[in-house]
């Protein structure tokens, strides 16, 4: 049946529709703490129904009726990556859930070596449809933002379209379903995995006013259309997520797009976005939709300002629970409460989000570096004033030994700072940073191929170290 149909899921779909999208520029601080609070407590109640979660808080001696809100939540213990994957599927829904309403979601694998656990299998949750119709209204805060119209704006969606991805099941079950509706004719969905030529092909026919996708999808684009291709392709804006965006491709796609191009924070386990960026640059928090909490190796809170890992409880929703998950990995900063002059009374990331621990580069001498700490390059490349890397990825393959991989478009070698010039430049940068005992090789490659495991595009560092031996990185 279209779900489209069935009051019971159009009904709460258009009061969320009313409600939701100003909730947090509406209500007055207090209103919003309480507005939590009371989400928090529904899906405690719920997780209580779920396996696993039960099992877990039986464990910890909590009953739902000891959570009044968000102030008690450190009572709770964390659910890991693992434990969902361990208690997929029966022990992460309740026993009368209805699995043929329900759709797997799972998450990509991602390459290299852990710290301290195994996290390269992809986890897979429990979704339903009016969830994925409330993750719809979530993103209209954004397109609100934007002054994006709806049926209006021609939105164009890159994104990764394999069976039990997020895209896929989403395109599937609700935007077909929606057809008979509402018009597509101003939306466009492409798999990110197809030709940059036959995308840009696309994109040229449809020409879009704003283009959503992943940084590498952007950077290929735009490579081409460097050279003279897809002049059709004139968007107003531009919206990356799905893997960190450096400060290099973010003014490269900018330059050749004409436009700006802004960050949205999403993952499949959320089920819907958790922040976006703003035109200031700050990363808004959908806090009324998910509570985030950031802690050190000993999964003790970090203060606002500190750099820790993400926990993220989502305050909505059916399907699985997301309680205090510490499986997304990622390296955030919370804010100190201090609010954004772009106007929008959400909180703000302390720094934008920094990609994933798991990737983070670690040395002999315990440092560690975050990804997005690591992109020294970026700041190299814009010294240079050069546009001649087209990618690159920087790869820790011992802890004393690093690998810059540059591929360099071939229209620009004679131009500019040589390729010697940048190697010098990057090795004296890195060495600087790391240390001489770190051996640091610049190589040019042919091309930096996706992530086979999960078909996303390969991240911009990866580390290949087992760090089994050198941190105690706690459960993360
Ligand atoms: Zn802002």
């Amino acid at each position: 049946m279209n779900p489209f149909l069935n009051p019971s899921t159009t009904i709460p779909f258009i009061k969320n529709y009313i409600l939701d999208p100003g909730r947090i520029e509406r209500l007055r601080p207090k209103q919003l703490e309480r507005y939590r609070d009371n989400s928090l407590r529904k899906m405690i109640s719920y997780a209580y129904k779920i396996p696993l979660y039960r099992k877990k808080y039986k464990e910890a001696g909590i009953h739902p009726s000891d959570i009044q809100g968000i102030k008690d939540i450190q009572k709770i213990p964390f659910v890991s990556r693992q434990e969902l994957r361990d208690n997929f599927p029966d022990g992460i829904i309740s026993s009368n859930y209805n699995k043929e309403k329900g759709y797997v979601i799972c998450t990509g694998g991602t390459t290299g070596k852990y710290c301290c656990n195994s996290g390269s299998e992809p986890v897979c949750t429990y979704t339903d449809i009016p969830t994925m119709l409330r993750s719809i209204i979530i993103s209209t805060r954004e397109q609100r933002f934007f002054k994006l119209k709806r049926g209006k704006t021609r939105i164009a969606h890159i994104g990764n379209f394999n069976p039990f991805k997020f895209d896929e099941v989403f395109e599937k079950n609700i935007i077909s379903h929606a057809k008979p509706f509402f018009s597509f004719q101003n939306y466009l969905s492409m798999q990110a995995s197809n030709q940059t030529q036959e995308i840009l092909e696309r994109l040229d026919a449809f020409r879009p006013d704003v283009i959503i996708s992943y940084p590498t999808i952007f950077q290929d684009l735009a490579f081409l259309m460097k050279k003279g291709h897809g002049k059709n392709i004139l968007p107003k804006l531009l919206l990356v997520g799905g893997a960190m965006l450096d400060e290099y491709t973010r003014n490269y796609v900018e330059g050749v797009f004409g436009c700006r191009m802004f960050n949205t924070y999403a993952s499949c386990e959320s089920g819907a976005e958790i922040a976006f960026e703003c035109t200031e640059r700050n990363w808004h928090i959908h806090s009324d939709f998910f509570h985030l909490e950031a802690v050190d190796e000993n999964m003790e809170s970090v203060a606002p300002g500190e750099r820790g890992h993400l926990v993220i409880t989502r305050l909505w929703g059916g399907g699985t629970p997301i309680i205090r998950y510490t499986g997304m990995e990622d390296w955030i900063t919370l804010g100190d409460g201090k609010k954004c002059s772009c106007g929008l009374k959400s909180p703000i990331f302390g720094r934008p989000v920094e990609g994933r621990i798991l990737s983070n580069i670690v040395l002999a001498n315990g440092r560690v570096f975050p990804p997005s700490a690591f992109l020294f390059i970026t700041s190299v490349l814009q010294d240079l004033k050069t546009y001649k890397v087209k990618k690159f990825q920087i790869v820790q393959r011992e802890l004393d030994e690093i690998d810059i991989l540059l591929v360099i478009d071939d229209d620009l070698r004679d131009e500019g700072p040589t390729f010697e010039e940048i190697t010098r430049r990057l090795e004296d940068v890195y060495s600087e940073k790391v240390g001489p005992e770190v051996k640091i090789t610049v190589k040019e490659v042919e091309e930096i191929k996706d992530d086979p495991n999960s078909g996303k595009p390969a991240p911009l560092v990866v580390s290949y170290v087992n760090l089994d031996d050198v941190c105690n990185t706690s459960n993360l």
